[in-house]
């Protein structure tokens, strides 16, 4: 994208944004009160800011790293039911089960401001009822943002499948993460209801690496380089179909509820992230 258009996209969900701001002011009763002037919508704005509903946000987790970059090292706490997705000793993400359903992600700041189900959700992991088939969605489309559609879709953003294998004597929990395809600019396509056509998120698929029988100690091992302490189910590596020598993504138990979380091209973090929860029911 060039940088030309990249500022109109800014600058598309500005106005979208001061719009929607406008339009909640005329409805409220109170707007003697707020001056009846647009004075306020600086603040209005600011505040918009201040909730983490500002542009870039979301989506920056959405992007996958550049593929020359190094991968990504997060961790992934549970708390009180929740996963918290961390870099360094920042909060990125929390995910908050919804049962039945899969999870809802927030923005930090978003939590706690949840009411029914997907409300206030930055993105929806949803799964089928078996837990074998796993959807990602992001709340927002960019791109209906930025051409000011009157509807907005969601933006598919990735499919997880799960399946176990028979190897030697265990059985092994398996997984193929499904991605869309990349365009010219190395960036992930949009998949949305409202303004993509036809496209699917079928572009390019990882699957977990298989570990290997270990027939005297009658256990699965599969090497984690190091980056993991503990023994769990839970444990995965994903590998790029047609590029099986390298590790794309990485989850390994280090301390009672505590991961590491891994991830390089073509995973993006919240894709990466929802890999993880949609393992987290593997024992
Ligand atoms: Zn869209």
């Amino acid at each position: 994208m060039g940088l030309m258009e990249q500022q109109l996209q800014d600058y598309a969900w500005w106005r979208s944004a001061f719009n929607k701001e406008k339009k909640s002011q005329s409805q409220s009763p109170c707007k003697e009160e707020r001056g009846a002037s647009n004075g306020c919508l600086g603040f209005d704005l600011a505040d918009i800011l201040e909730q983490g509903r500002g542009p870039g946000l979301a989506s920056s987790f959405v992007e996958a790293p550049e593929p020359e970059e190094k991968e990504q090292q997060l961790s992934v706490l549970c708390e009180e039911r929740r996963f918290i997705l961390m870099r360094d000793n920042k909060t990125l993400l929390v995910a908050v089960p919804v049962e039945g359903v899969g999870f809802d992600i927030f923005l930090p700041k978003e939590e706690g401001r949840q009411g029914p189900a997907g409300e206030g959700a930055a993105f929806l992991l949803r799964c089928s009822p078996k837990l074998d088939s796993w959807l990602l969605t992001s709340a927002r489309c960019e791109q209906c943002e930025a051409r000011g559609s009157r509807q907005c879709g969601t933006r598919e953003l990735c499919r997880m499948s799960h399946y176990t294998e028979r190897v030697g004597e265990g059985n092994a929990f398996c997984m193929d993460v499904e991605l869309p395809e990349l365009s010219e600019d190395g960036r992930s396509r949009v998949v949305c209801s409202v303004c993509s056509g036809r496209e699917e998120v079928a572009g390019c698929v990882l699957s977990t690496r298989r570990p290997r029988w270990n027939p005297r100690q009658k256990t699965l091992t599969l090497d984690f380089q190091g980056r993991c302490s503990l023994a769990s189910a839970k444990n995965f590596q994903l590998e790029a179909e047609g590029d099986a020598g390298r590790v794309v993504l990485l989850f390994g138990k280090v301390e009672k509820d505590r991961f590491v979380l891994d991830h390089s091209h073509p995973l993006g973090t919240v894709q990466a992230f929802a890999a993880a929860l949609s393992a987290s029911h593997w024992k």
